[in-house]
């Protein structure tokens, strides 16, 4: 089998009938591209930041940031980087930035609600950004987003700091590309008025869960409950889709759910675009979208979408 999957490497990602889809890559540091190019992915859909700010015992300045930002934009030559600004909270703590003890950390002050209170930290990452944009094809995507406002707020701190840094001289993509993860209901339920205002979606499969069923990703008494295949959650993928693509916007998966080959021929069928995963995983889900036909996948992804239980799905996938 391995050397089955080696050969594919170097394939485009096309069905049968011709229907191309875009597979990337998950990375948590530059340090994990070794492994990204080995596995051939075409980009990078989820670049998790926090790790840089986790990793240390300071915020990390912009230069630090920028430097870890191009070293990555340089090394996917002018491919796809999708980079996460800072999902921090929740279950990741930083020592320096004195977040409080909550009841709920995964219903608190996490990931961009932080960042939109903390602004000079926020700043610096979108600085960093911008700046990195030079050298490869950087894509801003925020995180945890439930409401335009929080767009719009974002969008608008973005502008000043594209704003200092033309006056500074200092040269960025003026095109960069602005999306959001959908990982909350709020978000999948308006996907068609998000989509007016963002360029992309990425699907969060990992919280999208969580927040669809009530279910804590990590408490392992519920572990059971914990279920993609849950027919609200796969709705939930379903109407993301289907909003992001009546207004001309792709989306993306970067939850774990989009490493799993079971689940490849149900996301293809639902118009997925792009599949990113950890890069172990891509040539197993391209051997599905290799030996997939699209007009087959879509009627499949109807079928198990009319089904009443996560049990009844997955026995006929
Ligand atoms: C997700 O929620 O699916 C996701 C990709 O983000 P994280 O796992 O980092 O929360
Ligand atoms: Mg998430």
């Amino acid at each position: 089998e391995k050397e089955e999957l080696k050969k594919i490497k170097d394939k485009e990602a096309i069905t049968i009938d011709n229907h191309k889809v875009n597979l990337w890559a998950n990375i948590g540091s530059p340090k994990d591209l070794t492994g990204v190019l080995a596995n051939g992915a075409e980009g990078i859909g989820l670049y998790r930041t926090e790790f840089l700010f986790m990793n240390s015992d300071k915020l990390p300045t912009e230069e630090e940031q920028f430097a870890a930002y191009k070293e990555v934009a340089e090394k996917m030559q002018g491919k796809p980087v999708t980079i996460r600004t800072m999902d921090i909270g929740g279950d990741k703590e930083l020592s320096y930035l004195k977040l409080p003890k909550e009841m709920n950390p995964f219903l608190g002050y996490r990931a961009l609600r932080v960042c939109l209170k903390e602004k000079d930290m926020f700043k610096t990452q979108l600085r960093a950004l911008l700046r990195a944009s030079k050298y490869g094809q950087i894509k801003i995507m925020l995180p945890m987003v439930i409401s335009l406002d929080e767009v719009r707020e974002s969008k608008k701190i973005l502008e000043e700091c594209k704003k200092e840094l033309r006056k500074e001289n200092i040269e960025f993509d003026e095109e960069i590309k602005v999306g959001i993860m959908v990982e909350t209901p709020a978000t999948a339920f308006r996907a068609r008025y998000f989509a007016k205002e963002v360029d992309f979606f990425s699907i969060g499969t990992n919280d999208l869960t969580q927040y669809t069923l009530a279910v804590d990703r990590g408490n392992e008494i519920i572990s059971d409950l914990y279920d993609t295949y849950n027919p609200a959650v796969l709705e939930a993928i379903k109407v993301t889709i289907e909003g992001a693509h009546a207004e001309g916007i792709t989306v993306s998966m970067c939850g774990e759910f989009a490493g799993d080959n079971k689940a490849t021929k149900l996301l293809l069928g639902l118009g997925l675009d792009a599949f990113s995963m950890s890069a172990t995983s891509i040539p197993r889900v391209k051997k599905v979208i290799l030996e997939s036909n699209y007009d087959d996948a879509k009627q499949y992804a109807n079928k198990l979408l009319e089904m009443d239980t996560a049990k009844e799905i997955i026995s006929n996938l």
